[in-house]
């Protein structure tokens, strides 16, 4: 059947999550209740018993999440922080927002993350106050737990940007609950998203978490009495509401998107595609699907015929930080080789979202079968 399949469909909800939603905004606008207040409270104990992490400080968004954790670890002017080459800008730019020096480490092309050998030696060698690694497309590193221990060995505070890591679970376990400190992002595309800006630090260090709340709400220890120079990144209550009652549905979304990854990779590999896996001990949230086509020129016809048979695809992420020209003013330095650049290059991402029909799914399979001259007929 020659339907289009859109790369995200954000308006796909549960049928009377509309209803509710209006409900509630409702009663809230009635009663003024905009900043703070029970529906704040109530998502942050929520995720903590979601995350397995013994705080959780909402803010406004995933970038300011990253910024607040680097300055409750407090990072500072002129510190040297590692951030991976590979992820999204906000992970470089909350590096250079605090005023610190960021120092690029060459990624992993089995599993997207930072290559091992690199981070270390970038370790020992730039004395970093803090490392930043990021869980990109749904899942961790495959060395997880060598890289947190790494970490605690040398002193250096390892901040994890889990943006897009909602639900991502190692070895049994959500992948927040054992780091020191990270964060998330409630952007509407998102695995949790909400109808706006917003995110959240997580920690089971009371210490930090106080810190970052401060930081978060202008410094403050009282209504007029400021202990830090902070600045304003409260999640707003009506966000919060939002974002509750996409938690009633999250474990709903999370397995339709599991269930689609499942399919992609019962039936991708006949259409010779490559297709990137959680490492082992992971179970992966289905945020993204990634396909590495590394060879251009076929790269190139595949997204022509996507485009012509109207099938939405995306490439997270299409260049390294290092290359970025706003990087340039910031960059300290690089520890790796040109593996970010290769993956940035290979990568190719197919629709992936929940609720997604069989039928699409199908679809895109055949469509990708077509271009790459299998006997997949349209
Ligand atoms: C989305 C994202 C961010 C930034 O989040 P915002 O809420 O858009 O500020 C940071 N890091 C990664 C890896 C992301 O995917």
């Amino acid at each position: 059947m020659k339907i289009n399949v859109p790369f995200i469909d954000l308006k796909r909800l549960e049928p009377g999550f509309h209803s509710v939603l209006m409900e509630k905004f409702h009663a809230m606008t009635l009663n003024a209740q905009f900043i703070g207040g029970a529906e704040v409270s109530m998502l942050e104990s929520r995720l903590q018993g979601e995350l397995q992490v013994a705080h959780a400080v909402t803010c406004a968004n995933g970038t300011d999440a990253l910024q607040l954790a680097l300055r409750a670890a407090g990072v500072g002017e002129g510190d040297v922080v590692l951030v991976p080459n590979v992820t999204f800008w906000a992970t470089f730019e909350a590096v250079v927002n605090v005023g610190a020096k960021p120092i690029t480490v060459d990624a992993d092309l089995s599993d997207g993350g930072v290559c091992f050998e690199a981070f270390e030696r970038a370790i020992l060698e730039a004395k970093p106050k803090v490392a930043l690694v990021a869980h990109l497309y749904g899942w961790g590193t495959a060395r997880l737990l060598e890289l947190r221990k790494l970490c605690c060995e040398h002193d250096v505070v390892l901040v994890e940007d889990g943006a897009q890591a909602f639900g991502v679970r190692y070895q049994n376990e959500s992948i927040y609950k054992g780091a020191h400190i990270s964060t998330t992002s409630f952007y509407p595309a998102k695995v949790l998203g909400g109808a706006g800006d917003g995110g959240a630090v997580f920690t089971n260090d009371a210490e930090l978490a106080d810190k970052v709340r401060r930081l978060g709400n202008h410094g403050r220890t009282a209504h007029y009495g400021y202990g830090d120079v902070g600045w304003n990144s409260r999640l707003d209550s009506l966000q919060a509401a939002f974002l509750n009652l996409s938690l009633d549905h999250i474990d709903a979304r999370i397995v339709s998107r599991r269930e689609a990854v499942a399919y992609y990779q019962k039936t991708l590999p006949a259409t010779g595609i490559q297709l990137m896996s959680a490492p082992a001990g992971y179970e992966e949230n289905g945020y993204c699907n990634v396909c590495l086509v590394p060879e251009p020129e076929v790269k190139a016809g595949l997204e022509a015929r996507l485009k012509a048979e109207g099938i939405g695809f995306g490439n997270i992420y299409p260049s390294v930080m290092s290359s970025q020209p706003g990087a340039a003013a910031y960059l300290r330095g690089h520890f790796g080789a040109q593996v970010g650049e290769q993956l940035c290059a290979s990568v190719l991402n197919l629709p992936l979202f929940p609720y997604m029909a069989e039928t699409e799914l199908q679809r895109v399979v055949d469509v990708v079968g077509a271009a790459l001259g299998g006997d997949h007929v349209l």
